[in-house]
């Protein structure tokens, strides 16, 4: 997919959802048939290869794409949701945000020490979200992780969350 083509369907929307931010809105991204297309197409190319059986996907907008490329890749879909959201037995993992704390959960039993899994989110800011996220997989042994974002925002560095050992891929970088 090409990075220009991936830069004009982003819409940038100011002051949301507090002023002085500026929010990157994938929703143009996901409507666009060709678009999302050439994104799932693009992510199975990268990850066909890798032995992966379960994507992970952050709520909500890594649901998206995260869902999609399992059902490519042949892989099972995860969800890693906010608490109060996932009926089971949960694992969860507290992180800092920059007013407070946050906590983000899997089920206990989604993913076990046979798993090969690739952990999705749409964009990729101060990485506390993925790192968080991450710590829950490598909690269930799970065998191998790969961390892919569609947008990184290089300015962040939240690169520098991720232990160094794991390979994490970024679609377009602002
Ligand atoms: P982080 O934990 O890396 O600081 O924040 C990343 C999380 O916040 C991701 O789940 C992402 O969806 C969300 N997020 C933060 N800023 C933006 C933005 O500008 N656009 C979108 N689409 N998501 C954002």
């Amino acid at each position: 997919m090409n990075k220009e083509t991936l830069r004009k369907n982003l819409r940038e929307i100011p002051d949301f959802p507090k002023p002085g931010i500026l929010f990157y809105d994938v929703t143009t991204l996901f409507k666009n048939a060709e678009c999302l297309q050439g994104l799932i197409d693009e992510l199975y190319e990268m990850y066909k290869d890798k032995g992966i059986t379960k994507v992970v996907g952050i709520e909500s907008r890594g649901f998206i794409l995260g869902g999609a490329l399992a059902a490519r890749l042949g892989a099972g879909f995860i969800m890693a949701r906010k608490p109060g959201k996932l009926p089971a037995e949960v694992i969860e993992e507290t992180y800092a945000k920059e007013y407070g704390t946050d906590t983000i959960q899997i089920h206990r039993d989604a993913i076990d020490e046979n798993d090969v899994v690739l952990l999705h989110d749409d964009l990729l800011a101060t990485g506390g979200t993925m790192a968080a996220t991450h710590r829950l997989v490598k909690k269930c042994g799970a065998k191998q992780s790969y961390i892919n974002f569609v947008i990184e925002l290089k300015g962040l560095n939240g690169r520098k969350a991720f232990p160094e050992d794991v390979e994490v891929t970024t679609l377009l970088q602002l």
